[in-house]
């Protein structure tokens, strides 16, 4: 057993407003710079909706000279060896500009000389790379405009299999928000997959790191990331992503987007795991059991033996200390309510998500009472408005049994805290019959 530590986040997305502050403050903070300007190390998609870069998720169209093995190792797609060759050298698949989207700015300068007009004047949006005024036809979030309509959702590869369930008609459209960093996983293809050896996972907290000197601009992490979230500077030719804000955490304050989250959603926290375990983990056979295999590396430092060999390891008392408290373990591992993002990539992502618990038509139509109400609990999971094959494409590569599992745990808490909140007297059997 090689025990490690990692930091790692939570995010409760029943709480995201998508109000976007914590993409303009990472903005600010670490991507407010010529070369950078289309980069997000934090973004937040509308869902569903085509996410950033575009389409993204579509692993098939995406995946390039790059695909991550039944044995959890990143290797070059099937193919001859003349076929391999070509892929490493042309690295296909990349992400265009177009995919991304063409920073603007708008043109102010023109909106405060304008002459006074009947009509307010427009601010037109004008090309930060060409400084060309711009017909903007895309960007990231396009599709909150079109709130989950035919138009946008039907591409949204997460929709496969479920098109008749939504119907896209308004009543039935459903909308979230999704914010994402670098997943900082715990077999980083982004890593794997650069020629240079220039993308390192930290050892003491897992942090993973683009060395500047050691950076080619070969591009092949943009590639290999299944996430897509590497970016390529186009004034150094160097690759940037998050970096889980290492200075600050490092003395002991959050991450810039934990920390001016307005929905305070954003949960950080220290997880121990077993590293020998990893790869194993990233190899089981079945989709379906990724989730669960990624759960089984993690270790309890609860347990007096773990927490022995974690500082036999070199893992700093104080830090095993932390990893007892750590809000993201209790999420993760004692109340099984946060999932991983798309565990079929076979990374282990280590930024894991509460799905959001969204309301119960049907219940609410025939009955007035919605899907916290603990008479209801058992039945309305199945009516909820976001389908639960949608988030089980998410986070569970299909198996909708898990999210049933967590969304019924965040129903039940909600009717528990309800009660005690109007004063009555809160129903244990609610919570003993969730787990
Ligand atoms: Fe690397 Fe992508 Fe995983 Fe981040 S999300 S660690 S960039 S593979
Ligand atoms: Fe969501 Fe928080 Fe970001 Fe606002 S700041 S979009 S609430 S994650």
């Amino acid at each position: 057993m090689k025990i490690m530590a990692q930091m790692a986040m939570v995010m409760n997305l029943d709480k995201c407003i998508g109000c976007h502050t914590c993409s303009v403050t990472c903005k600010q903070a670490w991507t407010n710079r010529a070369g950078t300007e289309y980069v997000w190390f934090n973004n937040v998609e509308t869902r569903p909706g085509l996410g950033y870069p575009r389409t993204y998720e579509d692993q098939e169209e995406w995946k390039g000279g790059w695909t991550l093995g039944k044995n959890g190792k990143l290797q070059l797609k099937a193919g001859g060896r003349l076929k391999k060759l070509a892929n490493i050298f042309s690295n296909p698949k990349m992400p265009s500009i177009d995919d991304y989207y063409e920073p603007w700015t708008y043109d102010y300068e023109t909106l405060l000389t304008s002459p006074a007009t009947k009509n307010f004047p427009v601010a037109r949006p004008k090309s930060l790379l060409t400084g060309k005024d711009m017909n903007v036809r895309w960007s990231a979030n396009w599709d909150d405009d079109l709130g989950g309509s035919k138009e946008i959702a039907v591409k949204d590869p997460m929709l496969k299999g479920i098109e008749d369930k939504v119907k896209f008609e308004f009543e039935q459209t459903f909308m979230f928000y999704l914010p994402r960093i670098c997943e900082h996983c715990l077999n980083p293809s982004c890593a794997a997959s650069c020629p240079s050896g220039a993308i390192y996972k930290r050892e003491e907290d897992g942090i993973v790191l683009v060395d500047q000197d050691r950076c080619r601009g070969w591009r092949m992490c943009v590639s290999g990331c299944p996430y897509k979230k590497v970016y390529f500077n186009h004034k150094t030719g160097k690759a940037e992503k998050c970096t889980f804000c290492y200075p600050r955490v490092e003395v002991g304050i959050p991450t810039v987007c934990a920390e001016t989250c307005v929905g305070r959603l954003r949960y950080i926290g220290l997880m121990l795991y077993d590293a020998d375990r990893v790869l194993e983990a990233a190899s089981v056979e079945n989709d379906h059991d990724l989730y669960e295999a990624q759960r089984s590396v993690f270790l309890d430092p609860n347990d007096p033996e773990i927490a022995r060999a974690a500082e036999e390891a070199g893992i700093p008392g104080d830090w095993v200390e932390a990893a007892k408290k750590s809000p993201v373990r209790r999420l993760i591992q004692d109340y099984k309510v946060a999932l991983p993002l798309h565990p079929e990539y076979r990374t282990m992502p280590m930024v894991w998500y509460i799905p959001p618990l969204s309301p119960v038509v049907d219940v609410i139509k025939e009955t007035g009472h919605d899907g916290e109400d603990k008479n209801n609990l058992f039945a309305a999971i199945d009516t909820l408005r976001i389908p639960v094959e949608y988030l089980a494409n998410l986070f569970t590569a299909g198996d909708v049994g898990p999210i049933n599992d967590v969304l019924r745990k965040l129903a039940a808490m909600r009717s528990f805290m309800r009660d005690i909140n109007l004063g009555g007297d809160p129903d244990e059997s609610i919570a003993e019959a969730v787990g």
